[in-house]
């Protein structure tokens, strides 16, 4: 009698598991968003072949900023920027000269985000959607702007998960930011924040960045950390992948 219901129990067993495991795919905390600052050479020619190989999605916001125009080392060319939307990643919006947005006149403002779109546009890649305030300064009047231009997302500063229940998507909070001194725990306590409803939105700059090594993160450490991410089964995704999964209000 117990032999013949052995095979029962672990029939049920597995399709316990297998529900558990379906149920944890599709549980919106598993939500985690990369995005990457300032247009550095590495995020073309580190961060997205890895990227590539773990199936991650992610954002690039683009500036001409800092020495983008003269130092082809340290910065992206359009080419290369190009390449990073043929391959599926987001190209995201960080104004031409990376200026705080809540020092700048409403025309220069426009005159900046308009011009990185323009630039996207000359180089064939869909017209930005997410922005990222340079420094992590808002302004009512950028927030004004931007939806005005038909931009869905904006990533701020911060330290917590985006809650789209309560907080602003054109002010995004981030919920971890990349530095020399950030840990693993650091990140790990990031992403466990991505429950309930809630996304986690990640902030890196360089990996490396050489020319700016306040916001350096080690490639090393940056593997250790996208291996986490697979580790934990999150669903990392772009910016603007974001409008699949919530209910936006208007
Ligand atoms: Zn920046």
């Amino acid at each position: 009698m117990k032999a013949s219901l052995a095979p029962i129990i672990l029939l049920c067993l597995t399709i316990a598991l297998v529900w558990h495991a379906k149920a944890l795919e599709s549980a919106p905390g598993r939500l985690v968003v990369l995005t990457f600052d300032d247009s550095v050479a590495s995020h073309a020619t580190f961060v997205a072949p890895l990227l590539k190989k773990h199936g991650f999605g992610a954002t690039f916001f683009i500036t001409e900023g800092f020495e983008f125009s003269v130092d082809k080392v340290h910065y992206m060319t359009w080419e290369q920027i190009k390449a990073l939307d043929a391959a599926g990643f987001e190209i995201g919006n960080h104004t031409r000269k990376h200026a705080g947005v809540a020092k700048q006149k409403p025309e220069q403002l426009a005159a900046d985000v308009e011009y990185i779109e323009q630039q996207c546009a000359a180089n064939g890649i869909a017209r930005p959607t997410s922005f990222c305030y340079p420094g992590y300064q808002t302004s009512e009047a950028a927030v004004t702007l931007l939806r005005g231009r038909g931009y869905r997302f904006a990533r701020a500063g911060g330290a917590k998960a985006f809650d789209p229940a309560t907080d602003e998507p054109l002010t995004m909070p981030q919920a971890f930011d990349g530095k020399p001194e950030s840990t693993l725990e650091q990140f790990k306590a990031a992403v466990a924040q991505a429950r309930d409803g809630r996304i986690a939105v990640m902030t890196f700059h360089g990996v490396p960045d050489i020319k700016h090594p306040w916001v350096n993160t080690d490639p090393a450490k940056f593997e250790s950390y996208m291996e986490h991410l697979k580790a934990e089964g999150c669903q990392v995704i772009a910016m603007r992948d974001l409008a699949k999964y919530l209910p936006l209000k208007k």
